[in-house]
């Protein structure tokens, strides 16, 4: 198939096609803190030394931060309510 011989349809559907590989190899990356941009994983680095960070903070859908003080600043400072669990840090476990 030559791609100036694409229909419309089909060149749509290849563009569509493109946009997700690049996404998908571009997407989990270096994972950062959303406070202090510190590197928390690596999933460009071999299994098992990706996890860059001790102890970081997961909010699902929403973010990383790389510890429990990056978490606080961060709802200090855009007014957010975190979970917490029953010792009172931030978790979504
Ligand atoms: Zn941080």
């Amino acid at each position: 198939m030559r791609l100036d011989q694409m229909t419309p349809e089909q060149r749509a559907r290849f563009e569509a096609h493109c946009a997700q590989q690049r996404a998908r190899s571009k997407f989990p990356l270096p994972i950062t803190c959303m406070v202090c941009e510190k590197l928390i994983a690596d999933l460009r680095a071999p299994f098992g030394q990706q996890q860059v960070a001790a102890a970081p903070v997961v909010i699902p859908f929403f973010g990383y931060f790389c510890g429990q003080a990056c978490a606080n600043a961060f709802e200090r400072d855009y007014g957010i309510l975190f979970k917490r669990n029953a010792t009172g840090e931030v978790s979504y476990e």
